[in-house]
């Protein structure tokens, strides 16, 4: 198996199975018509989950991925897509999936929830079918780099009267991918996007964090930044592990040049230290001690080993289903 500088692993597309509409079937027969909504007005929501891989339990460890379900749930809400599911029964679909193609490495899942009508001149959700789709792909290194060289993007995160930013909705991420690749076709490991009045937002796909003079402050969702899973560890770690508390609040783009640490969080990004924003250094230029102990106590629960956190995973045995 090979990684792609995306971190997606190559696979095997023909012994690939998905979930597609009600049924588990092999890849390469999940496919939508060219008339399909979603494809032409980004009508749908989406979910990015990791499971990770843990050879000693020969299982995958499936991280909050009922949180990841109810957040998907609150966009087919506002994007009124009427899915026939509940977050446990998707749950369980998901496991299922997981053991179907009996992955032995990490795996990135892709929960997808979608305006299936094939009937592309009609604005009105309200007349529009839905459906819901779910990939899992072996995944690896989402960012490329482990000390990240970001950059301001030119680019502001979408504003909540626009299109509401507290959702995965699949039209938004024209925005994140417009950030990421000016970023990426500049040098720079990932963008920083600030909000519609100027203030620092989030990552194209990862919450952002500030530690100065330990204290750790974080955008809250009224400038936009999505209600990352990541964040919410993060938060919960650093004020029961380390006893310290997080201001949520705003922060100014010069704020950040002047930080002690910075880091961002999200699932395909874990937490990983930014080392210089704008080509000025964040303090010495080296990940700082907050967010490396942070960085040390998620990668061992997220492949569940901690049993304090091991209610945050899902164990799927699936070493143990492949033929020696
Ligand atoms: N912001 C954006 C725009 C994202 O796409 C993501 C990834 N889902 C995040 C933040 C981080 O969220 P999470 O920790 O839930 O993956």
């Amino acid at each position: 198996m090979t990684t792609n500088a995306n971190g997606q692993a190559s696979f095997n597309a023909d012994e690939l199975q998905v979930f597609f509409r009600g049924q588990f079937v092999p890849v390469s027969e999940a496919k939508v018509s060219v008339m399909t909504h979603a494809l032409h007005y980004g009508t749908g929501v989406f979910e990015g989950i990791r499971g990770n891989w843990n050879a000693e339990q020969e299982a995958i460890n499936i991280f909050r991925m009922r949180e990841h379900y109810v957040r998907l749930l609150d966009g087919c809400r506002i994007l009124m897509l009427d899915i026939p599911y509940t977050a446990d029964e998707l749950c369980d679909i998901t496991t299922q999936l997981v053991e179907r193609n009996r992955h032995v490495s990490d795996i990135y899942i892709r929960p997808l929830a979608y305006k299936s009508e094939e009937l592309v001149a009609n604005l009105k959700l309200q007349e529009l079918a839905a459906d819901f789709t779910l990939i899992t792909v072996p995944f690896g290194n989402y960012l490329g780099s482990d000390r990240l060289r970001c950059c301001t993007s030119s680019w502001r995160r979408v504003d909540d009267p626009m299109i509401p930013a507290r959702i995965k909705a699949c039209g938004i991420y024209v925005n994140s991918i417009l950030a990421k690749t000016e970023a990426t076709l500049s040098g720079f490991d990932e963008a920083i996007l600030l909000n519609h009045d100027g203030h620092v937002s989030e990552g194209s796909g990862e919450n952002l964090f500030m530690v100065k003079d330990g204290r750790i402050y974080t955008p809250g969702l009224e400038d936009n930044a999505l209600g990352g899973i990541t964040r919410d560890t993060v938060m919960q770690l650093a004020r029961n592990e380390l006893g310290l508390e997080i201001d949520m609040r705003t922060i100014d783009r010069s704020e950040l040049y002047l930080a002690d640490e910075v880091f961002l969080s999200g699932t395909a990004a874990h937490l990983t230290p930014v080392v210089e924003l704008d080509c000025r250094p964040i303090a010495n230029g080296e990940p700082g001690p907050i967010t490396s102990e942070l960085q040390r106590m998620y990668f061992d629960i997220v492949v569940g080993n901690n049993p304090k956190y091991r209610h945050w995973c899902t164990q799927v045995k699936t070493g143990s289903l492949v033929p020696a």
